[in-house]
């Protein structure tokens, strides 16, 4: 038998639709990997009254309950009172910590307010999960072999205290998952043309995923009995999509780059026209990519593309700036900018305005230098302003990835 999670996200922001419930989003995922059944997500209005029904009602219909949020030191707070109510143990100051969260206050904001060693408040027999990031811990209450875990709201606390507790809260029948994420074949041709392999064990749960910035995704899912049988699947079909896989964990495609320009020493910069900057500011999101990132220029206008990239007039008026000819010469000028083993440079029509007949909004050109030469292609891409842009740098991001794997002898052969 599963296990069955409910989770109760608080927070009056969330039911207002100020910010989107992404820990049960997280939770949820993570929670069918160990071995649980979510019954049910709910989002719940910092109150009292409705907090504690919706408890109880939830500690009759699941073995694990996950409350997120209201553990800040406001009034507004009150996830332990609730928990605390409803289970009838008593909330009691652990005097250690509440020290600590007056001296941290201190240090930080150079005074401390009476409210902060409310966060310090803890349920009765209930286990202390430490908050490495932020000040109220988790607790961890089991009432009548049931679990309640409670977290505090702001992702980058719930996600670690959950990560800590994992194994613990882990049932015996866990789910063994693999992921391959592909990019440059259709969801519906990929699916069709390996579905003998795909779908070759029954048991095994199939998923697909088809993102306008992430590519396509298959997800194979079972009982962790089935690990030989999803190992095998995965061994089959992964040499056969050759170059098209990108990853078989959680990295997104820039990820992939980053990691592989740095175990091989390269380096890249980026010359950037409609995606106005998106590309090296999705790049500097990843910790340590200054070992391999030289910088990068939005040169929006002509003249720009001419001033700072050497793009020639010529080039510009006979072909225009969304052409094959003008991108390979601003890439050709961003990698001598920088001095760069490679770089990427992009051009296109993001829309809704702009285009002409032969140039439709959606067309983008990407032009790829290495070290020994300059390779340009043109696309068609659909979608919004937005979906264009977001496209374009995921485009941008896979050609230099497919390059620096040529340029290494790296690249494998792909049965496409
Ligand atoms: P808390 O003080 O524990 O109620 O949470 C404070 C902050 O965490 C909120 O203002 C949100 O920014 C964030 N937060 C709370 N709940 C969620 C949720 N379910 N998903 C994403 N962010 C959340
Ligand atoms: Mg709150």
């Amino acid at each position: 038998m599963l296990k069955s999670a409910i989770i109760l996200a608080i927070g009056n922001e969330l039911v207002e639709g100020l910010i989107l419930d992404t820990n049960s989003k997280y939770m949820s995922q993570r929670l069918k990997l160990a071995g649980y059944y979510v019954v049910r997500t709910e989002t719940l209005p910092d109150n009292l009254q409705i907090m504690k029904d919706r408890i109880s009602v939830a500690l009759q219909d699941a073995d694990l309950i996950i409350t997120s949020g209201g553990l800040g030191p406001t009034e507004d707070d009150i996830t332990r009172e609730a928990v605390s109510a409803v289970i009838g143990r008593k909330l009691i100051v652990d005097k250690k910590l509440s020290d600590e969260l007056v001296q941290r206050a201190i240090k930080y904001y150079g005074k401390s307010a009476e409210s902060v060693s409310k966060q310090a408040m803890i349920i009765e027999g209930a286990t202390v999960l430490d908050n490495p990031v932020g000040t109220a811990p988790g607790q961890l209450v089991e009432v009548n072999g049931k679990i309640i875990l409670i977290l505090p709201g702001p992702p980058s606390e719930l996600i670690p205290i959950f990560e800590n507790v994992y194994d613990k809260i882990k049932a015996d029948d866990s789910l063994y998952t693999r992921r391959i994420k592909t990019i440059g074949i259709p969801e519906a041709i990929l699916m069709e043309e390996y579905k003998d392999i795909i779908y070759s064990d029954p048991n095994v749960t199939v998923a697909t995923m088809a993102s306008y910035e992430r590519g396509v995704e298959v997800r194979f899912t079972g009982p962790i009995s089935l690990k030989d049988s999803i190992d095998r699947i995965c061994d089959r079909l992964i040499p056969m999509l050759g170059d098209s896989v990108y990853a078989l964990d959680d990295s997104d495609m820039q990820d992939v780059v980053y990691k592989l320009l740095k175990d091989n020493g390269l380096t890249v910069s980026f010359a950037e026209s409609c995606t106005g900057g998106l590309i090296s500011s999705t790049f500097v999101d990843i910790p340590g990519v200054s070992d391999v990132y030289k910088g990068g220029v939005i040169t929006y206008s002509n003249e720009s593309k001419m001033k700072i990239l050497g793009v020639a007039q010529e080039t510009l008026e006979k072909h225009g700036a969304v052409s094959e000819e003008c991108v390979r010469e601003m890439v050709d000028g961003c990698k001598r900018l920088f001095n760069s083993s490679f770089a990427v440079a992009v051009s296109g029509i993001a829309g809704p305005s702009g285009e002409s007949e032969e140039k439709p909004v959606g067309t983008v050109c990407i032009a790829l230098a290495t070290p020994t030469k300059i390779i340009s292609s043109t696309h068609l891409l659909r979608g919004d302003r937005n979906s264009i842009r977001r496209r374009s740098m995921l485009f941008s991001f896979d050609i230099l990835r497919r390059g620096v794997l040529e340029w290494l002898g790296l690249r494998e052969i792909s049965k496409k």
